[in-house]
């Protein structure tokens, strides 16, 4: 159904604007979740004219093959603003054109704001939508924020505070864009709607859980982000706490935002809060040296740009979980994730426990003894996306030998291609007023709670870095982790 809303996109010549959002916006048009009545208004410092902007914005989807027609159409609900965010003369500029745009394409007074820019600005901008009189009285005013939502647990609450003073909880829509993808959804669908794994999902039959998320890639062009941030904020804090909430949290009453998310937050609480020596004995980090991958050479961390040359940042964290409550004690929670690794791939892999007895009295290769290989249900996130499960089934011939078997779905490249891309699943709920996956205040909250830890702990020592080749699962010690507790990872490619 066509929705009727203002789009203003602080930081509309913006890397994210360019590469996500007007693409994005291009799939809803085709789709024609946005038609006629639909208006966006990107703002920057840069002084470009409507027309220029309208160009770059053809340029941007044109991967998408939109007829000549199609993409003058599209692209003439464009408007742009040269903008300071600090500058209160332009907000009554941009109050002037919302205004207008509100009535040429009659909008309903829908807005939604979105905040494509760094964080520092987020306070200044919301304010100010409000004092020059920019939010409207007559149709909803959301706003679309990116992370990094803070860097540590205080400056995401004054970060928090100056935006709640502006918008209420249920308008913020703070992205994490692994949340619109399909197989993170489907967590939720293969847990739900099989009762094969929910009868199965707690400690008396699950033995672990890992989570990886990892990358082949080095740091790139962003040096100068990754040193103020580093693996433990940049992906832990968000992207992986949220999977670990997902995974275990308790069946909610009904599969709508408010109730998912009451059960997510319970999760993110019942999470063991680390003291200094427990974070040294649970989470290990990392840091690439150069290395070789497939005759490729790599650099290492410290000898990319814009990275420091004894940077101690780290460019891989490992580290186990423990959720203290009824389902979850004594399950190990264990994640991973680096740069530079040797395959790119998040995936999720369920370990469950051994058969109390194994009758077969039959000497497995894979365990090196009598012990039968483990069930682990693997839930793959990308590049591929799909699901498979390790069952053990009867070696054909003489006897009663177990053989492990695997059962494996993987969606089509041509599904896969064909499902709408993160932003733009995102931009719809938003749209819809959905925040079922959107990050919520007490999520953030809880989670910077339990990084914070992690980081002060680290912050006392100095680690010896670097300490992984580039091209490898990361360090010695990201093994040593599991093998403590006489458990390995599950994905070794
Ligand atoms: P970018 O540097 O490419 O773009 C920043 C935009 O902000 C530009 O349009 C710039 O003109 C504008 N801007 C900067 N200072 C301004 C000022 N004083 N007044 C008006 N406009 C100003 O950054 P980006 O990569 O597009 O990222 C934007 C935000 O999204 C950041 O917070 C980033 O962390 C986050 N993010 C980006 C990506 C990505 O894929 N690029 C992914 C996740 C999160």
């Amino acid at each position: 159904m066509e929705q009727a809303a203002l789009f203003t996109i602080f930081g509309g010549t913006g890397d994210l604007a360019k590469r996500k959002l007007y693409p994005s916006l291009f799939r809803l048009y085709k789709k024609g979740s946005l038609a006629k009545h639909f208006a966006v208004i990107g703002t920057a410092r840069r002084p470009w004219s409507d027309d220029h902007y309208r160009e770059i914005v053809r340029d941007t989807i044109k991967d998408l093959h939109p007829t000549k027609e199609e993409a003058e159409e599209f692209s003439n609900h464009f408007y742009y603003l040269s903008h300071n965010v600090n500058d209160t003369k332009h907000y009554d500029q941009l109050k002037e054109l919302s205004d207008r745009l509100d009535e040429e394409y009659q909008l309903e007074g829908n807005r939604l704001f979105y905040l494509a820019m760094a964080p520092q600005f987020f306070g200044t901008i919301v304010n100010h939508l409000k004092s020059q009189g920019i939010l409207t009285e007559t149709g909803y005013n959301r706003l679309v924020i990116e992370k990094p939502f803070g860097f540590d647990y205080d400056s995401a609450d004054e970060l928090n505070e100056q935006i709640r003073n502006v918008f209420p909880e249920e308008a913020i829509f703070r992205i994490d864009h692994y949340l619109g993808k399909e197989m993170i959804q489907n967590i939720s669908v293969i847990r739900f709607a099989n009762n094969i794994f929910e009868s199965l999902w707690n400690n008396r039959y699950i033995e672990n859980i890992q989570i990886t998320f990892s990358e082949a890639l080095g740091v790139e062009d962003r040096g100068g982000y990754y040193e103020n941030s580093g693996a433990l904020k940049d992906m832990v804090q968000n992207h992986i706490l949220q999977v670990v909430s997902l995974l275990a949290m308790e069946v909610p009453t009904s599969f709508s935002n408010k109730s998912l998310r009451e059960e997510k937050v319970k999760v993110l609480q019942a999470i063991r809060r680390y003291d200094e020596e427990e974070v040294a004995q649970n989470f290990v980090r990392g840091q690439y040296a150069a290395g070789k991958l497939d005759d490729k050479e790599f650099a290492a961390y410290r000898d990319e740009p814009n990275v420091a040359e004894d940077s101690t940042m780290e460019t891989f964290v490992a580290g186990k979980f423990m959720i203290d409550n009824f389902r979850w004690a004594d399950v190990p929670f264990y994640i991973r994730t680096g740069k530079r690794m040797t395959e790119k791939g998040t995936r999720i892999n369920i370990v469950f426990k051994q058969v109390p007895v194994n009758v077969f009295n039959f000497e497995q290769e894979e365990t090196g003894g009598k012990e039968l290989p483990q069930n682990i249900l693997t839930i793959y996130i990308q590049p591929t996306e799909g699901f498979s499960l390790s069952l053990n089934g009867k070696q054909i011939g003489q006897g009663f030998n177990p053989e492990p078997v695997k059962l494996d779905f993987r969606q089509s490249e041509e599904v896969t291609g064909n499902s709408p891309e993160a932003y733009e699943k995102l931009l719809l709920d938003a749209l819809n007023g959905d925040g079922t996956n959107f990050s919520h205040w007490d999520e953030v909250a809880n989670s910077w709670e339990i990084v914070d830890r992690i980081r002060k702990a680290w912050d006392q020592t100095t680690p010896e870095f670097p300490n992984y080749a580039a091209g490898t699962m990361g360090p010695d010690c990201a093994f040593e982790l599991l093998a403590k507790n006489d458990h390995e990872w599950a994905w070794q490619p």
